[in-house]
């Protein structure tokens, strides 16, 4: 399998960091490169909020 490399500077190790994205309403966090800080994609919170809305409600899938 390709390992994933960063496009600026070839590292292959990454690292997710919370973003602040002006209007956004939710929590985003940028995956950047570990040693230089490009950032290769962006992902939200939904995970932890779904998690926390079934344990708030006590529903156990
Ligand atoms: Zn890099």
């Amino acid at each position: 399998m390709a390992k994933s490399r960063c496009p600026r500077c070839q590292h292959t190790s990454f690292e997710m960091q919370p973003a602040a994205v002006k209007n956004s309403v939710y929590q985003l966090y940028f995956i950047q490169c570990s040693a230089c800080g490009t950032v290769v994609g962006v992902t939200d919170d939904s995970l932890h909020l779904v998690t926390t809305l079934l344990e708030t409600l006590n529903i156990k899938l």
